[in-house]
């Protein structure tokens, strides 16, 4: 491994670790507790409010795990076997005739008194349509036994567990038509700055277009959120005010912009008049400042508005906090340790989460990293985490978090 280059000054800036920590412990004291009863076909994308214990078997009575014969070894010395009955998937067998065999399919239910399958392969019919067994048999081959995956009383899946299409399908299969959710998350996005023009609209001089609005919008209905969009902000303070003052009856006001310590940091200035502010310098890149707060009572996430800082800060701080409110325990994403694909000749004092890939096994970046450029994560399939205070050469380990599990 590469040595670990000097630690870089972290000053007074907050650990990333240090930040989430602190955001969970927000999110846990204020959690969603109300629960709504869904279809099964709704329930995708939310979160399970009470634990699902099976009240079946699976499978309910044992069965075939191929298409043959059935036949009980005890009273088989190795002679070919009438067949006596035929037992299809769906059916419910007779008690197997001593001496005989049972023509069975996957899925059907074994004959009682029959102790083994052999599959059709190994299966060779006579003239007088008696089978006989080429291959050695064993007690239990080709038989799943009932209760195999689940048994009565068994916990299947935690409230807190996200629910998505192997989730409904694992309901299904215990004959649960609906199950109880957590309410959504109500979030009101707004996006600040006197810059921004929506798309569809001429851009000004000095205007851009808001490209945080729409992310996020999305982003959070991906995370089974009820998303309010409450549009542009300007940089103004009685505006501001009025504006968070319209958004009382929600979850979350989850902000970009204007939380820099700049001159046009109305929104903090709202918060510390009407509620409370923490602001958070992270030892964190792209995104350093940080808001947390509330203004009345509602609490209040200010993501630092250059949209590559507002994808990250959103993908480690914010959609965590978002999910632990809603009950989920494991709010961490996927990471798994990559061999670095690109040189890190200096180390920094925040830790880096640089858009990358893979490419041929190792994380490669792309070329612009800059806060600014979210071309960066549309060409990346996931981040690559770089620790402050550290250097690289081609080979050594960093961590990559696949955008595919942080957008889900
Ligand atoms: P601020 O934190 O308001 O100083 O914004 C930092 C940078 O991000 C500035 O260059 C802003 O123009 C840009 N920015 C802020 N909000 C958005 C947004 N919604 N869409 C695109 N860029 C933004
Ligand atoms: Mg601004």
């Amino acid at each position: 491994m590469n040595p670990v280059g000097k630690p870089g000054k972290t000053g007074s800036l907050m650990p990333v670790e240090v930040a989430l920590a602190r955001l969970l412990e927000m999110a846990e004291a204020s959690p969603i507790v109300e629960h709504e009863y869904l279809p099964l076909a709704q329930v995708e994308g939310r979160v399970l409010a009470e634990d699902l214990v099976s009240t079946l078997d699976l499978p309910p009575w044992p069965n075939s795990a191929m298409d043959g014969y059935a036949l009980n070894l005890s009273d088989w010395a190795g002679e070919p076997l009438p067949v006596s009955q035929k037992v299809f998937a769906g059916q419910s067998p007779e008690a197997l005739k001593p001496g005989t065999c049972a023509r069975i399919f996957t899925g059907a239910p074994i004959p009682p008194g029959a102790n083994c399958v052999e599959m059709q392969e190994n299966a060779d019919v006579q003239s007088d349509g008696s089978v006989r067994f080429v291959e050695a048999l064993k007690i239990g081959q080709n038989i799943r036994p009932q209760g195999q995956e689940t048994t009565v009383g068994e916990l299947i899946l935690p409230a807190g567990t996200r629910l998505g299409p192997i989730e409904q399908g694992l309901s299904a299969s215990l004959g649960c038509a609906g199950l109880k959710v957590v309410r959504k998350v109500r979030v009101a996005v707004i996006s600040t700055g006197d810059e921004l023009v929506e798309p569809g609209q001429p851009l000004g001089p000095g205007q851009i277009y808001n490209s945080n609005r729409v992310l996020l919008c999305s982003w959070l209905l991906r995370l089974g959120c009820e998303v309010i969009d409450a549009g542009i902000l300007p940089d103004d303070l009685a505006t501001t005010r009025a504006r968070l003052g319209e958004l009382q009856n929600v979850d979350l006001i989850l902000s970009t912009g204007g939380v820099s310590v700049g001159e046009a940091d109305f929104l903090g200035i709202a918060l510390r008049e009407e509620g409370e502010l923490a602001l958070w310098k992270l030892a964190i890149k792209p995104g350093k400042p940080l808001t947390f707060g509330h203004f009345r009572n509602v609490p209040v996430i200010g993501l630092p508005g250059n949209p590559a800082s507002t994808l990250v800060t959103f993908a480690l701080l914010a959609r965590p906090y978002l999910l632990r409110r809603q009950g989920v325990r494991d709010v961490e994403p996927l990471k798994f340790p990559v061999p670095a694909g690109f040189t890190w000749p200096v180390a920094g004092n925040r830790r880096e989460y640089l858009r990358g890939r893979l490419e041929q096994g190792r994380a490669t970046i792309y070329r612009n990293q800059s806060s600014g450029v979210l071309r960066s994560a549309a060409w990346a399939d996931g981040l690559v985490e770089v620790l402050e205070g550290r250097t690289l050469n081609v080979g050594d380990e960093v961590v990559f978090i696949p955008l595919s599990d942080l957008l889900g």
